[in-house]
């Protein structure tokens, strides 16, 4: 059992994670507009078209929350994250559109998830580390979960910073986790081309081995097969339990980057003990 005094920190963890939750929520439902917009701006430059004059969508930080459905500002009390969206009942306070259940998942995962990482790593340099890793995760797996999409500007950020911090031997040593993220990426490469010549069709993008790549980066080589291996297994559990409840047909394409930010991070948190138990279990300890 954890002492008080780390009791105490896990605690605030929670409620900041919350806190980051409710933020994250922002760059999942703006980031992926505002990429788009940008990737049609350059389209048009290179085909020679007059510039588009339309505005930006919003930015990530400037503007303000409003409800999706009426544009009414959404007040302060609304905004706290998780209870908000309990206390009104997940519906909207001005037009009673109904609010997605995305927004207190998030939030809930994030505070969640910032607890356990505290929980694990105590008070350290490498919580604050485990504490952004997990933050980008969960960003990226929410934008891949609606637009299938893997943003470098996410992606990268968390392959360099696995890689910078092994020059600390963070979580694995420099030579590891240069090894890991070139293997990370080719390995899934390999697969997708190896694919593709075979069926014709996309399994995956490229956003999914930048992420492996970055899996490699901070875990070291030794992670990425255990990554793979659970990553299709949670994916299937969640595609079988899609079907059988009919919210998902079997053509439709499902993000691979959510499953491998889940597998990732759980052999990020658990890896050690959950070998050791798969040792245990073959008999080879
Ligand atoms: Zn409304």
């Amino acid at each position: 059992m954890p002492e008080l005094d780390l009791w105490i920190w896990i605690v605030i963890a929670a409620v900041f994670g919350l806190l980051v939750g409710s933020f994250l929520n922002v760059v999942i439902l703006r980031l992926p507009a505002r990429i788009d917009a940008m990737w049609r701006n350059e389209a048009r430059e290179i085909l020679a078209l007059p510039a588009d004059e339309s505005p930006l969508p919003p930015g990530i930080v400037v503007e303000s929350s409003h409800c999706p459905h009426c544009k009414h500002k959404l007040a302060i009390r609304d905004n706290i994250p998780l209870f908000g969206w309990l206390f009104l009942g997940g519906r909207c306070r001005y037009c009673k559109a109904p609010i997605s259940i995305q927004y207190p998942l998030v939030e809930l995962l994030t505070g969640v998830l910032s607890a356990l990482i505290v929980w694990k790593l105590g008070v350290s340099w490498a919580t604050l580390a485990g504490l952004a890793f997990t933050w980008l995760l969960i960003a990226l797996s929410g934008i891949d979960f609606r637009t299938q999409l893997l943003p470098d500007s996410l992606n990268y950020p968390l392959l360099w910073l696995g890689l910078l911090l092994s020059l600390w031997t963070m979580f694995t040593t420099p030579n590891l986790s240069i090894i890991g993220a070139v293997v990370g990426y080719l390995s899934l490469w390999s697969v997708y081309w190896l694919f593709k010549l075979l069926t014709g069709k996309e399994g995956m993008g490229y956003g999914d081995f930048k992420l492996l790549a970055a899996m490699g980066a901070w875990m070291g080589p030794s992670a990425l097969l255990p990554i793979i291996l659970l990553s299709s297994l949670i994916g299937a559990l969640f595609g079988v339990v899609l079907i059988a409840t009919r919210k998902l047909g079997r053509e439709v394409p499902m993000p691979f980057g959510p499953f491998i930010a889940a597998a990732g991070w759980v052999w990020f948190m658990a890896g050690d003990t959950l070998l050791q138990a798969y040792l245990n279990l073959s008999g080879m300890r």
